[in-house]
C-alpha cells in the first residue's frame, strides 16, 4: 500500500499539471485566433479601401496617394519579372479581395489578361496607362501591329499620367475622403515633377557620344526617348521573346563598332544574356565593363530606398551617369 499510494499520488499530479497546461495551451490559442480575427475586422472596420496592385513601382504609387485610407498590397516584389508572372492561389485571393485593383496594362502582365478581364466585371480593375494618348506611346511592332511597349514609368511624366489615374480612382470609390486624396496625389506630383527635372538635367551631364544604354532586355525604350539616349537590349521588349546566338554577335558588333564601354544589368532579368555579349566583345579584343545593375521592370527591396518609384529612378540615372560621364 506505501508503495502504490506515492505512485498514484504521482500520476494524478501528472494529469493534473497536463489538464493545466492544455488548457493554457487551448486558451493561448483561442487568443491567438481572436486577436488575428480582430485585426482583420478592425481594418475592415477602419474603413480602408484595399488596393491590390501587380508591379511594385504601381503600389508605391497608390500608397503614396491613397495614405492612411488605403491599405496596399502589391503582388510582385523585388526581383520579380511581370512578363513572366503567374497569379498564385494566395494572388487570386488578394484580388479577389480587393475593392481596386491596379495594374500596369498594354500586356505587361501577359499571363494576367483573361484574369483581369473577369475581376472587371466586378470591382474597378484599372490599367493605370488608361489615360496616356496613342501619341505618346512607343510601338512594339514585334508583339504584333498595334502593339505598345509597356514600360511607360522610365517617362516619369507618363508615371504622373498613371499616379493621376490612381487618384481619380480611389476619388471615385471613396468620395469621401477625396480632397484628400487630391493633396497628395499634388504633393508627389510635385516630387515627380522634380525627379523628371533632375534626370534630365543628369543625363546632360554625358558627353553626347557616350550617350547610348545597352541592357539585356528593351525596357529603357522610354527613358531613351524622353531623356536623350540611345537605347539597344538583348532581348525584346519582352523577356519571353527568347534571343539567340544571331542577337548575341549582332549586339556584340554594336558593342565593338561604337566603342562602348559599359553595358548595365537588370535585377529582374538573368545575368547570362549579357555575359555572352561581354565574353563574345573581349574575344574580339574589345573590353566591355558592367556599368552597374538597374532596376526595370522590379523595384528594390522593400524598406530600402530603392523600394521606391523615386529612389529606384535616381538609383538607375545615377548609376548610369557614372559609367558613362
Ligand atoms: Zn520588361
Amino acid at each position: 500500500m506505501n508503495r502504490t499510494k506515492p505512485y498514484k499520488m504521482n500520476s494524478a499530479i501528472k494529469r493534473f499539471i497536463m489538464t493545466i497546461l492544455f488548457l493554457t495551451a487551448a486558451a493561448l490559442l483561442v487568443t491567438a485566433c481572436g486577436g488575428e480575427r480582430g485585426q482583420e475586422t478592425e481594418s475592415a472596420d477602419n474603413g480602408k479601401l484595399k488596393v491590390t496592385t501587380t508591379i511594385g513601382m504601381i503600389a508605391d504609387a497608390a500608397k503614396e496617394v491613397g495614405g492612411d485610407y488605403v491599405a496596399v498590397t502589391g503582388l510582385m516584389g523585388s526581383g520579380i519579372d511581370p512578363h513572366l508572372y503567374k497569379a498564385s492561389h494566395g494572388d487570386v485571393a488578394k484580388l479577389d479581395d480587393a475593392d481596386i485593383i491596379f495594374y500596369n496594362g498594354l500586356h505587361l502582365e501577359g499571363k494576367m489578361a483573361e484574369m483581369f478581364e473577369k475581376l472587371e466585371k466586378t470591382k474597378p480593375t484599372i490599367a493605370v496607362s488608361r489615360n496616356i494618348s496613342e501619341e505618346q506611346l512607343r510601338a512594339n511592332p514585334a508583339a504584333g501591329s498595334g502593339a505598345h511597349d509597356p514600360h511607360i514609368w522610365f517617362n516619369v511624366k507618363l508615371w504622373m499620367s498613371a499616379t493621376e489615374v490612381i487618384r481619380d480612382t480611389l476619388a471615385q470609390k471613396d468620395p469621401a475622403h477625396a480632397d484628400y486624396y487630391a493633396e497628395r496625389a499634388a504633393d508627389y506630383l510635385g516630387k515627380l515633377e522634380q525627379l523628371d527635372a533632375y534626370v534630365h538635367e543628369q543625363i546632360g551631364l554625358i558627353p553626347e557620344k557616350n550617350r547610348i544604354l545597352v541592357t539585356a532586355h528593351d525596357a529603357f525604350g522610354y527613358f531613351g526617348d524622353e531623356y536623350g539616349l540611345q537605347v539597344t537590349g538583348l532581348q525584346g521588349m519582352n523577356t519571353m521573346s527568347e534571343y539567340g546566338s544571331k542577337d548575341v554577335s549582332k549586339l556584340r558588333d554594336f558593342l565593338v563598332e561604337n566603342g562602348i564601354k559599359a553595358v548595365f544589368i537588370e535585377s529582374s532579368v538573368p545575368r547570362k544574356s549579357i555575359d555572352s555579349v561581354i565574353e563574345g566583345a573581349k574575344k574580339l579584343g574589345h573590353e566591355v565593363a558592367i556599368g552597374g545593375e538597374l532596376f526595370s521592370d522590379a523595384m528594390g527591396d522593400e524598406g530600402t530606398e530603392e523600394g521606391t518609384y523615386i529612389g529606384m529612378v535616381k538609383h538607375n540615372v545615377d548609376t548610369i551617369v557614372q559609367a558613362l560621364k
